[in-house]
């Protein structure tokens, strides 16, 4: 028996472990990062807003004029497979489609054959434990996000050079994360998460420049359900630091408190009330079939 405790993959038709699962280096994926990709994630053995993921998957892929030889529906199937391949309860399951390999010497993106593969793996956090608890240091990165008119950021991509770069300056400045700025200084997103902050009644988060996560839509409802007033616009960053309470979501990981914004005490300096009890209801709607499937292991 194949052992995919440590992560399934399907590429090339198969299922692998893992570890085992490769890409040629000639597929632009790697050589150029054209790719899209999607991130879903089961939790105690359902898929949370599967569908919701798909659907972003297949519009990004259709933004990059990518087509792959699967139907939705044969995706969906492929990530139910692989979490029960693997017996993960909480897993972390990527879909990929690549630009593939261009015709031997070509140059003409028309020519290559697009990619698809996927895998599931133990579930990944964002921020550790003790970071969830205490709230994370965020700084406010002197680096630009790649502009939305380069590249449409409602595309999720393997464009992080920026990302990275920042992560660099957070940790030069002690700091646990950082949250990058578009051209006039105004936040828009970290390396695989949104921002929000809250002043008063008044939660906001960036309208624009950043991936439309799923999981801040999930919050953008639950605050309405809440009856909080949601503003999407422009985020200056004079208001985050002067918000009473400040958080990021992620599939990795739902809804996790900033306590500090640079250095600087968010609020009184610890995890706000609000962000507490959105990520309580966050991680609620996991048991809930409005929003869950469970996995027939
Ligand atoms: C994945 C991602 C997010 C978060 O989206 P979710 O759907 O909530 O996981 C935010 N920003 C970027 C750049 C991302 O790649």
């Amino acid at each position: 028996m194949t052992d995919f405790s440590q992560g399934a993959a399907f590429i090339d038709d198969e299922y692998v472990p893992v570890a085992d699962a490769r890409i040629p280096v000639l597929d632009w994926g790697f050589l150029h990062s054209d790719a899209t990709y999607d991130v879903a994630h089961a939790w105690h053995g359902r898929f949370f807003r599967i569908d919701d993921y798909l659907d972003r998957f297949h519009a990004s892929m259709e933004r990059l004029r990518m087509s792959v030889p699967y139907s939705r529906e044969q995706i969906r199937s492929i990530m139910f497979e692989l979490v029960k391949r693997s017996g993960l309860r909480d897993a972390y399951v990527e879909i990929v489609c690549t630009r593939g390999l261009p015709a031997p010497g070509s140059r003409d993106p028309r020519s290559c054959e697009n990619r698809f593969l996927a895998f599931a793996i133990p579930f990944v956090w964002i921020a550790s434990d003790e970071l969830r608890e205490t709230g994370l240091n965020l700084l406010i990165s002197s680096q630009q996000r790649i502009p939305p008119e380069s590249i449409d950021p409602r595309i999720k991509n393997y464009h992080w050079l920026d990302m990275v770069m920042a992560l660099f300056e957070a940790y030069d400045h002690d700091a646990d994360s950082a949250v990058l700025v578009d051209a006039e200084g105004n936040l828009v997103e970290g390396p695989g998460f949104n921002v929000f902050v809250r002043h008063g009644n008044t939660v906001m988060t960036p309208s624009r420049g950043v991936l439309e996560g799923v999981t801040r839509e999930t919050i953008l409802e639950l605050l309405v359900r809440e009856n909080l007033e949601v503003e999407q616009a422009l985020l200056p960053a004079a208001t985050a630091r002067a918000a009473d309470e400040v958080f990021i979501t992620s599939t990795a990981g739902g809804v996790m408190p900033v306590t500090r914004i640079s250095g600087k005490p968010v609020g009184d300096g610890k995890p706000g009330a609000l962000t507490a009890q959105l990520n309580a209801a966050y991680w609620a709607l996991h048991d809930d079939p409005a929003y869950s499937v469970p996995i027939d292991y």
